[in-house]
């Protein structure tokens, strides 16, 4: 869906236009869709709120990501209104790269942060090329995308416009998503340092969903983190028979003990849940 703006100047108006033309399509149903690509090892999350805003967080490690995109959206639509790339690791950024290829993008939401890496500079020309408005993850803010609909950069508290990093994660956006009473948590690849700050901080990241922390890695997930976020259920998004030993059998064994069911990528591909606000559901 092509020509959102994040502030409406006539907001009668432009929910009267995308209710005429959902209706139209047949498509929308007026519920929040976040879908979990599985999409091997790495994240990609892709967003459809009640009004249609199109929110890609993430593109996973190649170009794979096309076709879970090609699944979710008509064949005519080639735009995607919002991506937020978390940090500049490929297993986020790359199948990002080809997300901007393919498809005309109208925000880019990221920290600026870089990497010594060719893809990193391949994503900073990507960026460039895009000519996306670019929104700058470098405090914390609201985005309000429609009246009961907006996600809220938690983290990082300060600017990395520039900076290069060796080791991005902890850097990484944090990100949370809400639809009326409900929110879901997006923490890319944090690790317990970047949690210890969080909850030091008092930000509020109390969730019904968790997408868990940097693919169930042991160095997160810690449970202090998770006991603030208390979340009805955890997507662990990870590659099947990945190298890293994602997710590490002491996190999954960690959230068997605080009773929090997981849905993982490796083992149910796609995770995809619906809201109308008040309950979260499986379609
Ligand atoms: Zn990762």
């Amino acid at each position: 869906m092509a020509d959102k703006k994040i502030k409406f100047s006539a907001v009668a108006l432009s929910v009267i236009f995308v209710i005429l033309v959902y209706a139209l399509l047949g498509k929308h149903d007026g519920y929040l869709r976040v879908n979990f690509f599985d999409i091997g090892q790495g994240d990609a999350a892709f967003i459809t709120t009640p009004q249609g805003w199109q929110i890609l967080i993430d593109g996973g490690p190649d170009a794979s990501v096309l076709a879970k995109l090609g699944e979710e959206m008509q064949p005519w639509d080639r735009s995607i209104d919002m991506v937020i790339a978390t940090h500049p690791e490929a297993d986020h950024i790359a199948g990002l790269i080809d997300v901007l290829k393919n498809y005309e993008v109208s925000y880019i939401v990221e920290s600026g942060l870089r990497k010594e890496t060719s893809l990193s500079n391949i994503w900073r020309e990507a960026v460039e090329t895009e000519g996306a408005e670019v929104i700058l993850a470098d405090s914390p803010k609201r985005i309000v995308l429609e009246d009961k609909t907006y996600i809220d950069l938690l983290w990082p508290l300060e600017g990395h416009d520039g900076e290069v990093s060796a080791n991005p994660n902890n850097s990484a956006i944090v990100a949370k998503l809400y639809y009326g009473d409900r929110s879901f948590l997006f923490t890319a690849d944090i690790e317990r340092w970047a949690e210890q700050n969080i909850l030091a901080n008092n930000i509020n990241i109390d969730a019904d969903i968790l997408k868990t922390p940097h693919h169930g890695s042991k160095t997160s997930s810690s449970e202090l983190f998770l006991r603030a976020v208390s979340p009805e259920a955890a997507i662990i998004s990870v590659g099947r028979k990945n190298k890293y030993g994602h997710p590490h059998e002491a996190i999954v064994e960690r959230f068997n003990k605080m009773k929090i069911p997981v849905l993982r990528t490796d083992k149910g591909g796609d995770v995809i849940l619906e809201s109308d606000g008040k309950n979260i559901f499986v379609p």
